[in-house]
Protein backbone atom coordinates (compact mmCIF):
# COMPACT_ATOMS: atom_id res chain seq x y z
CA UNK A 1 0.00 0.00 0.00
CA UNK A 2 1.32 3.79 -0.85
CA UNK A 3 2.05 5.70 1.95
CA UNK A 4 -0.51 8.09 2.79
CA UNK A 5 1.31 11.47 1.94
CA UNK A 6 -0.67 14.78 3.20
CA UNK A 7 1.67 17.01 1.62
CA UNK A 8 0.92 16.47 -1.97
CA UNK A 9 -2.85 17.44 -3.46
CA UNK A 10 -5.06 14.20 -3.85
CA UNK A 11 -7.85 14.39 -6.06
CA UNK A 12 -10.15 12.52 -3.25
CA UNK A 13 -9.23 14.93 -0.73
CA UNK A 14 -9.69 17.48 -2.95
CA UNK A 15 -13.12 16.72 -4.05
CA UNK A 16 -13.70 16.25 -0.27
CA UNK A 17 -13.09 20.11 -0.06
CA UNK A 18 -15.08 21.19 -2.69
CA UNK A 19 -17.96 18.91 -2.08
CA UNK A 20 -17.36 20.47 2.17
CA UNK A 21 -16.17 17.78 3.75
CA UNK A 22 -13.58 17.66 6.45
CA UNK A 23 -11.42 14.67 5.13
CA UNK A 24 -8.63 16.98 3.50
CA UNK A 25 -5.81 18.77 4.31
CA UNK A 26 -3.66 22.08 3.20
CA UNK A 27 -2.21 20.40 0.35
CA UNK A 28 -5.65 19.39 -1.12
CA UNK A 29 -6.96 22.72 -0.13
CA UNK A 30 -4.16 25.02 -1.51
CA UNK A 31 -4.74 22.82 -5.16
CA UNK A 32 -8.79 23.00 -4.41
CA UNK A 33 -8.49 27.00 -4.36
CA UNK A 34 -5.97 27.19 -7.58
CA UNK A 35 -8.53 25.01 -9.74
CA UNK A 36 -11.23 26.88 -8.32
CA UNK A 37 -9.34 30.43 -9.33
CA UNK A 38 -9.70 29.42 -13.11
CA UNK A 39 -12.86 28.08 -12.93
CA UNK A 40 -14.53 29.54 -10.15
CA UNK A 41 -17.77 26.91 -10.29
CA UNK A 42 -15.72 24.41 -9.90
CA UNK A 43 -17.76 23.55 -6.90
CA UNK A 44 -20.86 23.59 -8.54
CA UNK A 45 -18.87 20.68 -11.11
CA UNK A 46 -18.38 18.74 -8.07
CA UNK A 47 -21.52 19.38 -6.43
CA UNK A 48 -23.10 18.02 -10.55
CA UNK A 49 -20.96 15.36 -10.79
CA UNK A 50 -22.31 13.80 -7.25
CA UNK A 51 -25.95 14.19 -7.65
CA UNK A 52 -25.26 12.42 -11.51
CA UNK A 53 -24.14 9.67 -9.70
CA UNK A 54 -27.09 9.29 -7.27
CA UNK A 55 -29.64 9.80 -10.53
CA UNK A 56 -27.93 7.49 -12.46
CA UNK A 57 -27.03 4.56 -10.04
CA UNK A 58 -30.98 5.15 -8.98
CA UNK A 59 -31.93 4.71 -12.78
CA UNK A 60 -29.77 1.26 -12.90
CA UNK A 61 -31.26 -0.20 -10.35
CA UNK A 62 -34.73 1.18 -10.82
CA UNK A 63 -34.87 1.26 -14.41
CA UNK A 64 -32.11 -0.98 -15.83
CA UNK A 65 -32.40 -3.61 -13.11
CA UNK A 66 -29.07 -3.65 -12.35
CA UNK A 67 -28.18 -5.39 -9.38
CA UNK A 68 -23.91 -5.04 -9.35
CA UNK A 69 -21.95 -2.38 -9.66
CA UNK A 70 -18.59 -1.97 -10.24
CA UNK A 71 -17.41 1.63 -8.74
CA UNK A 72 -13.80 2.39 -10.02
CA UNK A 73 -12.86 5.91 -8.28
CA UNK A 74 -15.28 5.70 -5.19
CA UNK A 75 -13.80 8.84 -3.56
CA UNK A 76 -14.17 9.49 0.17
CA UNK A 77 -17.60 8.06 1.39
CA UNK A 78 -20.21 10.90 1.78
CA UNK A 79 -23.90 11.15 2.34
CA UNK A 80 -25.66 8.59 -0.12
CA UNK A 81 -22.82 6.63 -1.79
CA UNK A 82 -23.48 4.20 -4.93
CA UNK A 83 -24.37 0.97 -2.45
CA UNK A 84 -26.75 3.11 -0.09
CA UNK A 85 -28.69 4.60 -3.31
CA UNK A 86 -28.76 0.91 -5.23
CA UNK A 87 -29.34 -0.84 -1.99
CA UNK A 88 -32.56 1.24 -1.11
CA UNK A 89 -34.02 0.45 -4.47
CA UNK A 90 -32.91 -3.55 -4.54
CA UNK A 91 -31.67 -4.25 -0.66
CA UNK A 92 -29.72 -7.91 -2.54
CA UNK A 93 -27.63 -5.19 -4.58
CA UNK A 94 -23.79 -6.05 -4.62
CA UNK A 95 -20.92 -3.36 -5.01
CA UNK A 96 -17.28 -3.52 -5.13
CA UNK A 97 -15.58 -0.23 -4.69
CA UNK A 98 -12.17 0.49 -6.27
CA UNK A 99 -9.73 3.29 -5.29
CA UNK A 100 -5.94 3.38 -5.33
CA UNK A 101 -5.91 6.31 -2.36
CA UNK A 102 -4.95 4.76 0.58
CA UNK A 103 -7.24 7.79 2.74
CA UNK A 104 -9.99 6.00 0.64
CA UNK A 105 -9.34 2.19 2.18
CA UNK A 106 -8.95 4.21 5.79
CA UNK A 107 -12.68 5.53 5.30
CA UNK A 108 -13.73 2.56 3.75
CA UNK A 109 -15.86 1.05 6.73
CA UNK A 110 -18.15 3.71 6.28
CA UNK A 111 -18.43 2.31 2.30
CA UNK A 112 -19.33 -1.35 3.84
CA UNK A 113 -22.09 -1.16 5.15
CA UNK A 114 -24.55 -3.37 3.20
CA UNK A 115 -27.88 -3.87 3.55
CA UNK A 116 -27.71 -7.37 5.24
CA UNK A 117 -29.40 -9.28 1.59
CA UNK A 118 -26.76 -7.44 -0.49
CA UNK A 119 -22.99 -6.73 -0.45
CA UNK A 120 -20.63 -4.39 -0.15
CA UNK A 121 -16.49 -4.77 -1.00
CA UNK A 122 -13.17 -2.45 -1.18
CA UNK A 123 -10.38 -3.09 -3.14
CA UNK A 124 -7.12 -0.61 -3.09
CA UNK A 125 -6.58 -1.20 -6.93
CA UNK A 126 -5.56 1.26 -10.05
CA UNK A 127 -7.91 1.91 -12.98
CA UNK A 128 -5.10 1.99 -14.80
CA UNK A 129 -4.64 -1.96 -14.34
CA UNK A 130 -7.85 -3.12 -15.54
CA UNK A 131 -6.79 -6.63 -15.78
CA UNK A 132 -5.82 -6.32 -11.69
CA UNK A 133 -9.04 -5.33 -10.87
CA UNK A 134 -11.03 -8.26 -12.89
CA UNK A 135 -9.00 -10.74 -11.87
CA UNK A 136 -9.02 -9.47 -8.03
CA UNK A 137 -10.23 -12.36 -5.79
CA UNK A 138 -12.61 -9.86 -3.84
CA UNK A 139 -14.23 -9.03 -7.16
CA UNK A 140 -14.38 -12.09 -8.36
CA UNK A 141 -16.48 -13.14 -5.19
CA UNK A 142 -18.81 -10.19 -5.09
CA UNK A 143 -19.68 -10.34 -8.42
CA UNK A 144 -21.13 -12.63 -11.11
CA UNK A 145 -19.81 -11.79 -14.36
CA UNK A 146 -22.52 -14.07 -16.26
CA UNK A 147 -24.91 -11.36 -14.81
CA UNK A 148 -25.14 -7.48 -15.87
CA UNK A 149 -22.64 -5.07 -13.96
CA UNK A 150 -22.59 -1.61 -13.99
CA UNK A 151 -19.88 -0.01 -14.53
CA UNK A 152 -19.08 3.16 -12.83
CA UNK A 153 -16.27 5.46 -13.45
CA UNK A 154 -17.60 8.45 -11.95
CA UNK A 155 -15.13 11.85 -12.00
CA UNK A 156 -11.99 9.26 -12.49
CA UNK A 157 -11.31 8.55 -15.54
CA UNK A 158 -9.34 11.89 -16.16
CA UNK A 159 -6.92 11.42 -14.19
CA UNK A 160 -5.60 9.09 -16.83
CA UNK A 161 -3.50 10.80 -18.90
CA UNK A 162 -2.68 10.51 -23.10
CA UNK A 163 -4.62 10.58 -25.93
CA UNK A 164 -6.73 7.53 -26.53
CA UNK A 165 -5.01 6.38 -22.89
CA UNK A 166 -8.65 6.32 -21.13
CA UNK A 167 -10.32 4.32 -24.13
CA UNK A 168 -7.81 1.35 -23.68
CA UNK A 169 -8.80 0.70 -20.56
CA UNK A 170 -12.35 1.23 -20.39
CA UNK A 171 -12.50 -1.17 -23.53
CA UNK A 172 -11.20 -3.80 -21.41
CA UNK A 173 -13.08 -3.26 -18.31
CA UNK A 174 -16.40 -3.11 -21.05
CA UNK A 175 -15.22 -6.36 -22.93
CA UNK A 176 -15.19 -8.67 -19.60
CA UNK A 177 -18.74 -7.67 -18.50
CA UNK A 178 -22.26 -9.72 -19.99
CA UNK A 179 -24.66 -8.62 -22.76
CA UNK A 180 -27.15 -5.89 -20.52
CA UNK A 181 -24.59 -4.66 -18.82
CA UNK A 182 -23.91 -0.56 -18.38
CA UNK A 183 -21.02 1.84 -18.48
CA UNK A 184 -22.17 4.78 -16.59
CA UNK A 185 -18.80 7.35 -16.79
CA UNK A 186 -18.38 11.50 -16.25
CA UNK A 187 -15.26 13.47 -17.23
CA UNK A 188 -14.33 16.93 -16.71
CA UNK A 189 -13.85 19.06 -20.70
CA UNK A 190 -12.37 22.26 -21.42
CA UNK A 191 -15.19 21.98 -24.22
CA UNK A 192 -16.98 24.75 -22.31
CA UNK A 193 -13.94 27.24 -21.70
CA UNK A 194 -13.14 30.62 -22.96
CA UNK A 195 -9.75 30.13 -25.22
CA UNK A 196 -7.81 32.18 -22.34
CA UNK A 197 -9.05 29.45 -19.83
CA UNK A 198 -8.43 26.91 -22.51
CA UNK A 199 -4.85 28.57 -22.89
CA UNK A 200 -4.06 29.19 -18.62
CA UNK A 201 -5.88 25.42 -18.06
CA UNK A 202 -3.22 23.54 -20.93
CA UNK A 203 -0.61 25.54 -19.33
CA UNK A 204 -1.49 23.70 -16.00
CA UNK A 205 -1.33 20.69 -17.32
CA UNK A 206 2.27 21.33 -19.25
CA UNK A 207 3.56 22.51 -16.04
CA UNK A 208 2.37 20.14 -13.58
CA UNK A 209 -0.24 21.46 -11.33
CA UNK A 210 -3.47 20.38 -12.38
CA UNK A 211 -3.63 16.13 -12.17
CA UNK A 212 -7.45 16.42 -14.52
CA UNK A 213 -6.69 15.60 -18.15
CA UNK A 214 -9.61 16.87 -19.38
CA UNK A 215 -11.09 15.81 -22.83
CA UNK A 216 -13.57 16.98 -25.52
CA UNK A 217 -16.99 15.66 -26.27
CA UNK A 218 -15.70 13.71 -29.13
CA UNK A 219 -12.91 11.73 -27.19
CA UNK A 220 -15.71 11.13 -24.46
CA UNK A 221 -18.52 9.83 -26.54
CA UNK A 222 -15.19 7.53 -28.60
CA UNK A 223 -15.25 5.90 -24.84
CA UNK A 224 -19.02 4.70 -25.55
CA UNK A 225 -18.20 3.00 -29.16
CA UNK A 226 -20.64 -0.12 -29.73
CA UNK A 227 -22.50 0.59 -26.74
CA UNK A 228 -26.41 1.64 -26.98
CA UNK A 229 -26.14 5.28 -25.10
CA UNK A 230 -29.39 5.99 -22.90
CA UNK A 231 -31.66 8.85 -23.34
CA UNK A 232 -31.06 11.72 -23.11
CA UNK A 233 -27.51 10.93 -24.30
CA UNK A 234 -24.05 12.95 -23.84
CA UNK A 235 -24.82 16.04 -21.96
CA UNK A 236 -23.24 18.01 -18.37
CA UNK A 237 -24.39 15.97 -15.55
CA UNK A 238 -26.81 18.66 -14.16
CA UNK A 239 -28.87 18.11 -17.39
CA UNK A 240 -29.00 14.46 -17.32
CA UNK A 241 -32.42 13.68 -16.31
CA UNK A 242 -32.66 16.17 -13.83
CA UNK A 243 -34.80 16.02 -11.00
CA UNK A 244 -38.48 18.05 -12.11
CA UNK A 245 -38.02 21.87 -11.43
CA UNK A 246 -34.01 21.74 -10.57
CA UNK A 247 -32.20 24.69 -11.76
CA UNK A 248 -30.47 24.02 -15.17
CA UNK A 249 -26.87 25.75 -14.20
CA UNK A 250 -24.49 26.86 -17.34
CA UNK A 251 -22.33 24.55 -18.99
CA UNK A 252 -19.57 26.80 -18.26
CA UNK A 253 -19.99 26.61 -14.40
CA UNK A 254 -20.36 22.68 -14.58
CA UNK A 255 -17.70 21.22 -17.35
CA UNK A 256 -18.10 17.94 -16.98
CA UNK A 257 -19.57 15.29 -19.53
CA UNK A 258 -21.56 12.19 -18.85
CA UNK A 259 -23.53 9.21 -20.43
CA UNK A 260 -24.69 6.02 -19.63
CA UNK A 261 -24.62 3.20 -22.07
CA UNK A 262 -25.81 -0.50 -22.51
CA UNK A 263 -23.74 -2.95 -23.81
CA UNK A 264 -26.07 -4.72 -26.44
N1 LIG B 1 -16.68 8.75 -7.96
C1 LIG B 1 -16.78 9.67 -6.84
C2 LIG B 1 -15.45 10.26 -6.44
C3 LIG B 1 -14.72 11.04 -7.52
S1 LIG B 1 -13.19 11.72 -6.93
C4 LIG B 1 -17.76 10.75 -7.20
O1 LIG B 1 -17.88 11.07 -8.38
O2 LIG B 1 -18.39 11.33 -6.32
C5 LIG B 1 -12.04 10.77 -7.89
C6 LIG B 1 -11.59 9.51 -7.21
O3 LIG B 1 -10.83 8.75 -8.15
C7 LIG B 1 -10.66 9.77 -6.04
O4 LIG B 1 -11.12 9.05 -4.93
C8 LIG B 1 -9.31 9.27 -6.51
O5 LIG B 1 -8.52 8.72 -5.45
C9 LIG B 1 -9.71 8.20 -7.49
N2 LIG B 1 -8.68 7.91 -8.49
C10 LIG B 1 -7.94 8.79 -9.20
N3 LIG B 1 -7.12 8.14 -10.04
C11 LIG B 1 -7.35 6.81 -9.85
C12 LIG B 1 -6.79 5.63 -10.42
N4 LIG B 1 -5.84 5.70 -11.36
N5 LIG B 1 -7.23 4.43 -9.99
C13 LIG B 1 -8.20 4.37 -9.03
N6 LIG B 1 -8.77 5.45 -8.47
C14 LIG B 1 -8.34 6.65 -8.87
Amino acid sequence: MDELDTTVAHPARRYNYWLGGKDNFAADRESGDQLQALFPKVRLGALANRALLQRATRFLAAEAGIRQFLDIGTGLPTADNTHEVAQSVAPESRIVYVDNDPMVLVHARALLTSSPQGRTAYIEADLTEPGRILADPVVRETIDFDEPVALMLIAVLHFVHGHGAAKAIVRELVDALPAGSYLCATHATSDFGTPEQQRLYQQLIDEGKSDVWTRPKEEFAELFEGLEIVEPGIVPPSEWRPEPGAEIPARSDINVWTATARKP
